[in-house]
């Protein structure tokens, strides 16, 4: 048996787990020592009460044989795809209910819908990107066109002779950078793909996040998108479902590629490969969507945002460059004095106990800059904001 040999093209260790090794001997030598961690992207508030009451009840549901739900449709429940495709009406995008698939997460999806294209389709990612882009498509064999961006396009590239392919990733908000792509330049990449007949996987994942209502927080809110772009989101970040697993995919019936429907080829590639998310995870999921769940989801969001506020004060103060915070929740920042991204790491590390994530790790461009995240406690952000200050000075 020949296994597949693209596994062996992969990067040999995954960022975090570089992080994680560098902690651990952190540790090991300062037993009991507090890290202030502000590296990875998981969410430290609970679930909301809506959101709780909902998975209470369908949990008793499925111990009352008039209300159990066994097998769920592969695509999702007709319930929660409902309340999705209400949310994106009340926004002016008029999707159709089965136009919305339900996942367990985004996670999932960006791997998964790689089924949909032929081995021979080249993927254009955008850097500083979500390293998991990159990796699922070496683990396909699958040429990789890597387009960088920098601080003098605000890490907002546009399509240019170098950015031909045939998938074309775009994060807006992006992680790790928090720049949000703007209509006009959304525009410019949906006329691109449109043009090229490529497709856009667009990541939504932190589209709650935004706040200024000039930016677009669907792709389908940019006129020919339906017919080039596929949009995945999540519940996690949004609504705190980074345990608990759910997010949904949009893909319109007027993507048609060499005559076949993009929306056609994913319910059958569903209900091949799946057997669906569970009823009382989905259920949860449904609350999100309601008022109530709206209005406590955003409660929680304004707290991330406030960590933020906090942190991107401390950095005015000091005078570092950085960008992200307002619409998304992340802050990425210029490492001071042209300090290496990972040389900052182990300087935090070792003078404040504060945890980070070098840029360099979400591509080659991210060198020299530096990833923080607004998703820790309260004391916590506060005391490494109090810390950065304290080490760095006025820069
Ligand atoms: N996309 C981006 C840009 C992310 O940052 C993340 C998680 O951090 C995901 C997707 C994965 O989300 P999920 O938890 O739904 O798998």
């Amino acid at each position: 048996m020949k296994p597949n040999m693209h596994y062996a093209d992969l990067k040999d260790s995954y960022l975090f787990y570089h992080i994680a090794q560098k902690t651990k001997a952190y540790l090991d030598g300062h037993p009991g020592a507090h890290l202030y961690r502000m590296g990875i992207g998981d969410v430290s508030l609970p679930l909301c009460d809506a959101v709780i009451r909902a998975l209470h009840e369908a949990v008793d549901d499925q111990a009352d044989p008039g209300r159990f739900h066994g097998y769920m449709p592969e695509c999702g429940a007709p319930f929660l795809r409902k309340a999705i495709a209400d949310q994106y009406r009340s926004r002016g995008v008029m999707l159709e209910d089965d136009e919305v698939f339900v996942s367990s997460g985004a996670s999932d999806e960006l791997g998964d819908i790689l089924d949909l294209f032929d081995r021979s389709a080249t993927a254009l990612i955008m850097e500083p990107a979500y390293p998991a882009y990159v990796d699922a498509n070496v683990m396909a064999g699958r040429k990789i066109v890597h387009l960088p961006s920098g601080k003098e396009n605000g890490f907002l590239p546009g399509p240019d002779d170098g950015s031909r392919a045939d998938i074309l990733y775009i994060c807006s908000p992006n992680n790790p950078t928090g720049a949000v792509f703007g209509r006009d330049q959304l525009k410019r990449w949906v006329d691109f793909a449109n043009e090229n007949g490529s497709v856009i996987l667009f990541d939504a994942a932190y589209e709650a996040f935004i706040e200024d209502p000039s930016l677009p927080h669907s792709i389908y809110e940019i006129e020919g998108a339906d017919s080039c772009a596929i949009e995945i989101c999540s519940l996690s970040k949004t609504a705190g479902f980074t345990g608990t697993r759910l997010g949904y995919t949009v893909i319109r019936k007027a993507l048609v590629r060499n005559g076949m429907s993009l929306n056609d080829m994913w319910v059958r590639n569903r209900t091949t490969k799946t057997n669906g998310v569970s009823y009382i995870i989905q259920k949860g999921g449904a609350a999100v969507f309601t008022e109530e769940g709206r209005r406590q989801i955003m409660e929680n969001i304004r707290f991330y945002k406030e960590n933020a506020k906090i942190l991107m004060e401390a950095l005015d103060r000091i005078g570092l460059w950085y960008c992200g915070g307002k619409n998304a929740p992340y802050i990425w920042l210029k490492c001071p004095d042209g300090m290496g991204s990972w040389d900052f790491f182990d300087l935090l590390l070792h003078e404040i106990q504060v945890v980070g994530t070098p840029g360099e790790g979400f591509g080659k461009c991210g060198e020299g800059y530096f990833r923080f995240s607004t998703f820790g406690n309260r004391e916590d952000t506060a005391e490494a904001a109090r810390r950065l200050e304290k080490l760095l000075g006025h820069c």
